[in-house]
């Protein structure tokens, strides 16, 4: 049912809305677990893909038949792999292992570095990261990253950013799949993340691991990979998850905010020029409806990610920079009150 509601929103052009009713169908299926944590009263709805711009208008409905056929392998797998994904939702699976022994996570890192992930961290999973209406497994967490090529996304918003960015998508699903069977082997409890929308706040997870920090264009920032990445998660019954000394971070928003690349850059005026604070202690970057528009006529659009200075500089020179300025701004709290 996915595969055949992606084949026709494909190949009908219909990208408006079967994004979302392919992750709604998604979601229904953790529905049936026992146990589920559920979101909070307040917690953030998760950000919609179906855009108020008129169908024949996006990119799908507009891109060449010989472009649509070029990127279909890649949509096919993709679909074939989050409908694997979502199988592992099955209330008939029950071991719930606690406690795994250390060797699993040179196991686990190992696996995940062979299938294509540039990083892997975990973190327990706070109540305000799940989405409005949506329940998880399990509160560990692991979260795990695939680097995209620069060259790609330099051309953004282009046919071949979009490329890239499924080709992303893809490995994402494909590791979580395989590191999910390799979790249930060794007798716990594992279920992947659908990479693409998901259960969880995923950038707020990968800056609570301490994987990287999120800049004012709302998505992560890593000392490895700048803005190059895209992120999933796994739930799993593993307590013992290990943590992991991670580099100091903070300093990126300071950086933004005497920065504002992005803020200016984006063609829609989407970023907020300071991150607004939200009651629950989360920060909302980007107006989601405004950018939405835009992204789905220009190919996910990726314009913000593309001018940031972390991903055509780099961490390391700017970090040299920046925090060897005696004069540089450190630490400011940059955020304003909704
Ligand atoms: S472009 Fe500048 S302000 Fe925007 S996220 Fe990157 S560093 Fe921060
Ligand atoms: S993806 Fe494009 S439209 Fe959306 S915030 Fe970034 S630059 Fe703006």
């Amino acid at each position: 049912m996915l595969l055949a509601t992606m084949l026709k929103g494909m190949i009908g052009g219909d990208q408006n809305a079967t994004l979302d009713r392919l992750l709604d169908e998604c979601d229904a299926r953790t529905q049936g677990l026992e146990g589920l944590l559920q979101a909070p009263e307040g917690a953030a709805p998760r950000h919609t893909f179906t855009s108020t711009a008129p169908p024949e208008l996006l990119s799908m409905a507009t891109v060449s038949a010989a472009r649509r056929l070029r990127v279909a392998p890649t949509m096919i797998r993709m679909m074939g792999a989050l409908q694997k994904s979502t199988r592992y939702y099955d209330a008939r699976f029950k071991p719930d292992g606690r406690e795994a022994r250390p060797e699993l996570f040179v196991e686990l890192e190992e696996a995940a570095r062979r299938g294509g992930a540039a990083a892997v961290r975990y973190v327990s999973l706070p109540d305000d990261s799940i989405f409005r209406g949506k329940g998880v497994p399990h509160r560990n967490v692991i979260v795990y990253a695939v680097a995209m090529r620069k060259e790609a996304l330099d051309t953004a918003p282009s046919f071949e950013a979009f490329q890239e960015v499924a080709r992303a998508y893809l490995r994402l699903l494909l590791l979580g799949n395989r590191l999910t069977e390799l979790l249930r082997a060794r007798g716990h409890a594992a279920y992947p993340g659908t990479a693409l929308g998901g259960l969880t706040d995923y950038t707020r997870l990968a800056e609570l691991a301490g994987l990287g920090a999120i800049g004012y264009h709302g998505l992560l920032i890593t000392p490895e990979d700048g803005v190059m990445l895209r992120l999933n998660t796994i739930y799993t019954s593993i307590e013992n998850l290990p943590t992991v000394e991670a580099e100091e971070v903070g300093w990126i928003r300071d950086f933004c905010a005497m920065c504002g690349k992005c803020v200016r850059s984006c063609p829609v005026d989407a970023i907020h020029p300071r991150p607004v604070a939200q009651d629950s202690g989360r920060v909302q970057c980007i107006d989601a409806g405004v950018c939405l528009d835009y992204f789905a006529q220009n190919f996910g659009c990726a314009v913000c990610a593309d001018v940031c200075p972390f991903t055509q500089v780099g961490y390391d020179r700017i970090r040299r920079r920046f925090k060897g300025n005696p004069t540089a701004p450190r630490y400011t709290l940059t955020t304003e009150p909704s």
